[in-house]
């Protein structure tokens, strides 16, 4: 029972994740503290969450801190009242995104909404105890956030931040290009679709089928590459089948977790 031993497998390894509160590579989600530290910020983190595409994830999760290094705050209401500002921000070079142009629209529509549905503070949008399938619905009303956006947004809410929601057999894997390659390598689906990819993760873990996003993501990202998987040294190794010839298609190097399109996530 190869798919029920990677199943097992990548769940333990989920669970020793959210044992740690793992952000993303380990405790951090950019390797710069400073960076890290404006992500505590409910504001800072939801417009990390629109970065997350196209980009390396480190990259995009430093895009708060370098956006409010540029601008000299994150105010919202700065945000939505400069709209020129923050697209002259995120596009001097260094540029902070190559969204160079969707991304400003976003965060200035991020800001607008926060401004009059939330009152100014997006963990509104997930209030503790609050259910999973209501918090991913109010995220995917942003412009830029999707689907994708929306569930990694969550699984790093209740992993990282400790949001305590209700309704966790509603959370799932996004389905992103790393998860996509380790569930289709693994056996865990035989196709390449959302449909497909949720399915298994809903079948393997039925309680918190998010609960596998990280840890499939991070083993797409260190051992299960597009070329050269280092199945001898990959967390499943022992219980992979190791379909290694099998690769998602339509996509390029990922940035990080996607978007309202959805379409890239991290890398
Ligand atoms: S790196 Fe090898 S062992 Fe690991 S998930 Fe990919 S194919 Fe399986």
């Amino acid at each position: 029972m190869i798919v029920h031993d990677v199943a097992g497998e990548l769940l333990a390894y989920g669970r020793e994740l959210e044992a740690q509160g793992a952000a993303q590579v380990g405790d951090s989600f950019t390797g710069d503290q400073d960076a890290d530290a404006v992500l505590e910020n409910p504001n800072a983190f939801l417009i990390g969450v629109l970065f997350t595409q196209g980009i390396a994830a480190e990259r995009a999760w430093a895009g708060p801190h370098l956006l409010a290094q540029r601008l000299g705050t994150l105010d919202l209401g700065y945000l939505a009242a400069h709209p020129e500002a923050v697209r002259h921000a995120v596009q001097t070079p260094p540029m902070l995104h190559r969204f160079k142009e969707t991304l400003p629209q976003w965060i200035i529509a991020a800001a607008v909404r926060l401004i009059e549905n939330y009152d100014s503070d997006a963990s509104a949008i997930w209030p503790a105890g609050d259910r999973v399938v209501d918090v991913i619905a109010r995220l995917g009303e942003f412009q830029g956030i999707g689907r994708k956006k929306a569930v990694m947004a969550v699984e790093i809410l209740t992993r990282h931040f400790g949001v305590e929601l209700a309704g966790r057999e509603c959370s799932q894997v996004a389905y992103d290009v790393q998860v996509r390659r380790v569930f289709l390598r693994s056996g865990l689906v035989d196709e390449d679709s959302s449909v497909a990819i949720e399915a298994a993760a809903s079948a393997a873990y039925p309680s918190s089928p998010g609960t596998l996003d990280l840890p499939a993501w991070l083993i797409g990202r260190q051992s299960c590459r597009p070329r050269k998987p280092l199945c001898d040294s990959c967390r499943l190794g022992a219980v992979c089948p190791r379909h290694v010839w099998l690769d998602v298609v339509g996509v390029g190097s990922r940035g990080a977790r996607s978007n309202g399109s959805d379409s890239t996530r991290q890398t």
